[in-house]
């Protein structure tokens, strides 16, 4: 897979990131596989890890302002 934006490839990564779920509520999912570009810093998630991540995010109840959770629970 390569990057969108640069055309350089795309490598396998574990990172922390953050997702807003409405204007002041934030969910912060730990130790998401991603594909990170070498050269730039564009990354892609891929549809599988996507729908867990939607599935996790639905789990939330957006009350709290922060919320972290980890993906492999
Ligand atoms: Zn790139």
């Amino acid at each position: 897979m390569k990057c969108h934006v640069c055309g350089e490839h795309l490598e396998p990564m574990i990172s922390d990131l953050p997702f807003r779920l409405g204007p002041t509520s934030i969910v912060v999912i730990k130790k998401l596989p991603v594909l990170e570009c070498t050269n730039c810093t564009e990354f892609s998630i891929e549809d599988p890890v996507m729908e867990k991540v939607e599935h996790l995010l639905e789990q939330t109840d957006g009350a709290a302002e922060l919320e972290v959770i980890a993906y492999a629970a």
